[in-house]
Order: structure tokens, then C-alpha cells, then sequence
């Protein structure tokens, strides 16, 4: 799942960021309001979190202008704590959570899921597709014979990618752009490698290859 993190603090951000790709995000980082602003419309994220204040301007605005210009993702606002004022005009502007600074990264991934569980309409922490369900808590996939496996994060935003539309095909530069930020530029062979990894786990037939279109997850095998 891509995920747009607007931090002006360096330190902050990276720390988070790693954090947060283990937690199965591809994360980019945007330092400024101005990039936050081109990031947010041009790319086609998650979620996101979203500091509110930054050197050129206020994280409020950057927010507003997404919610006008149709940018939908769920966003979570960092506030001061005590702040009362900013949460407010915050959910006004259009954020769909906050958290008070300092907070705990486990916290902020746990409220994430929530924000994006919920824009999903679903209720569950889990994903379930025919004899299978993938747990995003504790990123590993179960299957009705009983058996789990856990998950490396890229197999992980994988599967959670195909599993979140089922019967739906998604290109490979698709997949690519669910599976990897912008700083990074691995080669397509490699969905196909994670896609053989996956099939080991879930059948050939349930990961379904369309020559020339890309890959979609079978929920009727
Ligand atoms: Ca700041």
C-alpha cells in the first residue's frame, strides 16, 4: 500500500518510514507543503500522514486543496499535543484521524489500518477471499486447511493489493506502483518473482496470470 508521509523533520520522517515499510507500506516522504501538494494529486496512495507544520506553509491548507481538487485517500493529521484547535479544524478541513505528537509508531500503523479499513467499507482487520484470509495486524496469510504463514512486507502489499479486489486484473506497473515508492526503480521481473513466491503459498490457479493484461486473484478455486 502506498503511503505519503508529509514530515518536515528529517530524523522524524525516516524513522518513521522505516517503521512504516515494515508494517507493509511503500512510503515516499514529502518535507514540504509544496511537494506534499503535487505528491497528493499526481500519485495513487493509501493513505497518508500529514504533519501540520511545515517551513512553507500549513500542513491545513495542503489538505484543504487536496479534498478540493477530489483527492480522496484517508488522511491522519500529526497535531501538538493539548491542541484541541487543530484537531477541529483538522476533521473540519477534511482529515479522518489525528494523533497527538510524541506518539508511539504503533499507535500510528494501528490507526492507519483503521482509516483505510474504513474509506474500504470493511470492519475487520483481515481481508477474506474464498479459503483465504490475510491478516493485516500481523501480516500473515491463513488458510482454511489451518495452516499461516507469515509474510515478508512485499509479499505482504502484494497480496493485500490482488485480495483487496478479487476477480480484478492489475497490470504489472500497477502492481509496481502499490508495491514501491518513487525512490525506488526495481525491475518488472521481479512482480513475477514474488507472484511464483506467492503461488507456492496459494495455488498456481489462485493467482491467475491474463497474457498481456497482469495478474488477478481467483476467489472462486
Ligand atoms: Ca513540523
Amino acid at each position: 500500500m502506498r503511503l505519503l508521509l508529509v514530515e518536515d523533520d528529517q530524523l522524524l520522517a525516516e524513522g518513521l518510514s522505516s517503521q512504516l515499510e515494515k508494517a507493509g507500506f511503500s512510503v515516499d516522504i514529502a518535507h514540504t507543503a509544496k511537494e506534499a501538494g503535487v505528491l497528493g494529486e499526481q500519485e495513487d496512495y493509501k493513505a497518508g500522514v500529514l504533519d501540520l507544520g511545515l517551513p512553507d506553509g500549513n500542513g491545513l491548507d495542503v489538505l484543504r486543496r487536496w479534498r478540493a481538487n477530489k483527492v480522496a485517500f484517508p488522511v491522519l493529521i500529526l497535531t501538538a499535543r493539548g491542541d484541541w484547535q487543530d484537531k477541529v479544524n483538522g476533521l473540519k478541513a477534511g482529515a479522518d484521524d489525528y494523533l497527538a505528537k510524541p506518539f508511539q509508531t504503533e499507535e500510528l500503523i494501528a490507526r492507519l489500518n483503521a482509516i483505510m479499513r474504513r474509506s474500504e467499507g470493511r470492519v475487520h482487520s483481515t481481508v477474506k477471499v474464498g479459503r483465504f484470509e490475510l491478516d493485516e495486524n500481523r501480516q500473515c496469510l491463513q488458510i482454511e486447511d489451518g495452516t499461516e504463514h507469515s509474510l515478508t512486507g512485499t509479499e505482504f502489499r502484494l497480496l493485500r493489493c490482488l485480495m483487496g479486489r478479487p476477480g480484478h486484473i492489475f497490470s504489472k506497473e500497477q502492481l509496481m506502483e502499490q508495491l514501491y515508492n518513487l525512490n525506488e526503480s526495481p525491475n518488472e521481473n521481479i512482480i513475477e518473482a514474488y507472484i511464483r513466491r506467492l503461488r507456492k503459498l496459494v495455488g498456481a490457479e489462485t493467482i491467475a496470470t491474463r497474457r498481456g493484461q497482469g495478474y488477478l486473484f481467483n476467489d472462486t478455486v
